[in-house]
């Protein structure tokens, strides 16, 4: 059973990895197409324009190389995962296994947190502080369980099958430049490769195996560059935005329990850097330079995440009052036990 429970999940493994193999068939086959059938056949030997050739391959190295690059770094970086001292002690998970109910668990839980000095600000919708049943452990602001990768992610922003991995802290910006180099890679083929494609259907019935491929190669360019521009264009909002893709759906929570989708925006500008870096020539290049380490994120001021109507006046959600409610509870509570502990 065991064994066979081994070559279901190796299996599973193995099948995760087609869409990636898919991919990079496609790049190679592309590659070749371009470079050989279209700069050095038609263009160069068939056309005698090597100048013209000789441009078009040029950049077409130069964007596949920048894609090529982007794509395996998004792919190979390990993902983020939550330093040690988010790890529940061995102490601590037995009482939390021994606790009868969730207003116990949130008590050993805060006092964890507190001799931890753990800095986190996200809480559950019951405004209790988020932890993790299967990796143990308290979720850093922003951080989720990912069940394909089967432990908690740092910025989790969703699980990507066409990388075989998450897009996390660690690889969000190689997964942007990714999107944004084959995006523009996909429109430079179009746009280079056009001329061949309408000769294409205006040749002779007998077409060339060159010419057959020049015109798929133009159309996986098209197909290729929608997907890639609607998901480039809708990450560059979220980016403005200062929001994951999962964030985009849930907004994050706080101490009281309150929804707040604008709480880690800092302005468009301060949103791009904390992806790409303080200098704009890093910006373009597959290289790590997001700002921060993955677990504490910069945060709108105390005034603009509660603003002084917001106190008495504003309509405040019958789910949000009562997690205040029991915050509170959980909070003197453990204060209580704090003191019992500590002193
Ligand atoms: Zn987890
Ligand atoms: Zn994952």
């Amino acid at each position: 059973m065991g064994c066979f429970r081994e070559f279901c999940c190796g299996l599973i493994r193995v099948v995760r990895w087609i869409p990636v193999v898919f991919v990079s068939s496609v790049i190679v086959w592309a590659s070749y197409a371009y470079l050989y059938e279209l700069c050095f056949v038609h263009l160069f030997i068939e056309r005698s324009a090597p100048v013209k050739a000789g441009l078009y391959a040029v950049f077409f190295v130069i964007l596949m190389f920048l894609f090529v690059t982007s794509y395996a770094r998004t792919i190979f970086t390990p993902v983020g995962m939550p330093p040690r001292k988010f790890y529940f002690t061995r102490e601590c998970l037995d009482e939390i296994k021994a606790a009868t109910d969730e207003t116990a668990v949130q008590m050993i839980i805060n006092r964890f947190v507190h001799l931890q000095g753990i800095p986190v600000r996200n809480r559950n919708y019951d405004g209790g502080f988020r932890y993790c049943n299967k990796c143990h452990c308290v979720k850093p602001d922003r951080a989720h369980h990912c069940s394909v990768c089967g432990h908690c992610v740092l910025k989790f922003d969703h699980h990507c099958p066409w990388v075989n991995t998450c897009v996390n802290f660690y690889n969000y910006k190689f997964f942007i430049l990714f999107l944004g180099y084959g995006f523009v890679l996909c429109c430079f083929g179009m746009a280079t490769n056009l001329e061949t494609v309408i000769n294409f259907f205006d040749m002779s019935p007998t077409k060339t195996l060159a010419s057959i491929q020049l015109g798929i190669l133009f159309l996986l360019s098209a197909v290729f560059s929608i997907s890639l521009a609607a998901l480039f264009f809708y990450h560059l909002y979220l980016i403005a935005r200062n929001r994951t893709t999962f964030e985009s759906f849930r907004a994050p929570l706080l101490e009281n329990g309150r929804e707040d989708k604008h709480f880690f925006n800092l302005g468009i500008r301060r949103n791009y850097r904390e992806i790409f870096g303080p200098s704009l020539l890093h910006w373009f290049l597959p290289t790590y330079s997001s700002l921060g380490e993955g677990c504490v994120y910069p945060e709108r001021s105390q005034r603009e995440v509660f603003p002084v109507s917001w106190s008495s006046n504003s309509v405040v959600s019958r789910r949000s009052t009562e997690a205040v409610v029991l915050n509170s509870k959980v909070e003197l509570a453990s204060a209580e036990t704090l003191n019992g502990h500590v002193v």
